[in-house]
């Protein structure tokens, strides 16, 4: 008898999901989004695609810009991509040293990489300033796309594939017998699936909550900026990111789009938010923001005179190590996760969803899925205070891990 299997949630990490499941022909696919495709944390995103010379990204990046072309050719679609190489500016000698491992990491791999002196830096940036500067590092293979167009590229693929794609159609309950999932309810009506995998991206936990899985995962505020600059950018000009400083930017139509992650983020619960929360933000928090601006304003002094063009502050999923969860929890046979994608789901959507094929398909996944593992935190998880100082920890941990001299 054919596989049903439904995938819930279709942001970025269930449309791959689906394409994945159904190109590998696994069985019977439908994906259940409760609006619109993509409406959640993903038509926000910034969609920077940052390539690094360590395991975890460089097998997972390759891999998505690989499929990306793949599905841009089948459909005809595109999904916004640009390489334009990231600047990694370093303001200090540690970290430069920081950046330098990643730069013999680079050359091994025969990647163009180049280290720059801030003279140099400023060259390929027309707002940076040299004097903030104390070098920098190119990396060739960054560059950025429109998350919401990735979304149309995997669906119309998955779609092709013979993928029932149901939008409008929120699920309300999962439901298992004898310690197996065999359905879920939508929109009122009961259905039989034999497996389904949870994408609900921040609202994944409240979905599997009455299964008695406590995912340690939690929301927080999310932000960045658009800056109408003078001189406007080029779309090729490289993004750039600090790590000492915390920030990140790129071009967005001739102007800048600045983001940071930053410290003590703060906690949003998915009760808190309207329902539904389609397509929506949180308000501005210029306080939070406020820090990172000046140490941005240090390195592009331009960005002191530019009129900001919008605030954006989304919710998104996080977890205590800034990893997602991406396998089976224990207890519940045909119940699987793929979610708390901690500000990188965009970059490793492609890679998610082949790990979800793989196991389904009952295969050593092709990208490790050992840091991903469910239940990683045990009885931890229960601790709601350490949990809480976790996730709120976890946004700045992103740069700690580019740079441990942060
Ligand atoms: C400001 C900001 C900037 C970012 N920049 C980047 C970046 O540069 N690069 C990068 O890689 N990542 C970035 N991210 C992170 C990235 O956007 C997220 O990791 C990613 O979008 C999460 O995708 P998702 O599919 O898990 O979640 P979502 O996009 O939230 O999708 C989950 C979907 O599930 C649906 N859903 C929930 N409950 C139900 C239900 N009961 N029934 C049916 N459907 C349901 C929701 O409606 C939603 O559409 C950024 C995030 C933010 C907030």
């Amino acid at each position: 008898m054919t596989r049903r299997i439904a995938v819930v949630g279709g942001g970025i990490i269930g449309s791959s999901v689906a394409w994945h499941l159904a190109s590998r022909n696994l069985g019977d696919i439908h994906l259940f989004e409760r609006d619109q495709l993509g409406s959640g944390t993903t038509w926000h995103s910034a969609g920077n695609i940052t390539w690094k010379p360590v395991d975890d990204n460089d097998g997972p990046v390759l891999y998505l810009l690989d499929l990306i072309a793949g599905l841009e050719d089948e459909t005809g679609l595109t999904s916004g991509w640009r390489e334009t190489g990231r600047l990694f500016l370093a303001r200090d000698a540690d970290t430069l040293e920081s950046y330098s491992a990643f730069h013999e990491a680079a050359l091994e791999r025969d990647f163009p990489a180049l280290m720059l002196s801030p003279q140099e830096a400023a060259g390929h940036h027309p707002l940076l300033d040299a004097s903030a500067l104390h070098g920098a590092w190119l990396n060739p293979l960054s560059g950025h796309l429109n998350p919401a167009d990735l979304v149309a590229l995997y669906a119309r693929s998955a779609r092709n594939l013979g993928t029932h794609l149901h939008e409008q159609s929120r699920v309300t309950e999962l439901i298992s017998t004898g310690g197996r999932m065999t359905g879920l309810v939508c929109n009122g009506e009961t259905l039989g699936f034999d497996d389904i995998v949870v994408c609900g991206g921040l609202w994944s936990a409240d979905l599997v909550a009455n299964h008695g899985v406590k995912l340690a995962q939690g929301g927080c505020e999310h932000f960045y900026i658009i800056l109408d600059v003078d001189p406007r950018l080029s779309s090729t000009t490289p993004s750039f990111l600090s790590s000492a400083d915390m920030i990140y930017g790129r071009e967005e139509v001739g102007g800048v789009l600045l983001g940071c992650f930053d410290e003590n983020a703060d906690l949003i619960e998915t009760s808190d938010l309207p329902d539904p929360f389609s397509f929506s933000l949180l308000d501005e928090n210029w306080d939070k923001f406020a820090p990172y601006f000046k140490g941005a304003a240090e390195l592009f002094p331009a960005f002191l005179d530019a009129p900001v063009r919008r605030f954006v502050n989304g919710p998104e999923a996080f977890t205590p190590d800034g990893n997602p969860f991406i396998g089976a929890p224990d207890g519940i046979d045909g119940l699987w996760l793929c979610t708390g994608m901690n500000s990188h789901g965009v970059t490793i959507s492609g890679s998610s969803g082949h790990i979800i094929a793989d196991m389904i398909a009952g295969e050593e996944p092709r990208f490790s899925a050992k840091p991903y593992a469910p239940g990683r935190f045990g009885s931890m998880v229960h601790d709601d205070s350490w949990l809480r100082k976790q996730i709120s920890d976890s946004p700045s941990g992103y740069y700690r891990q580019v740079n441990p001299h942060v």
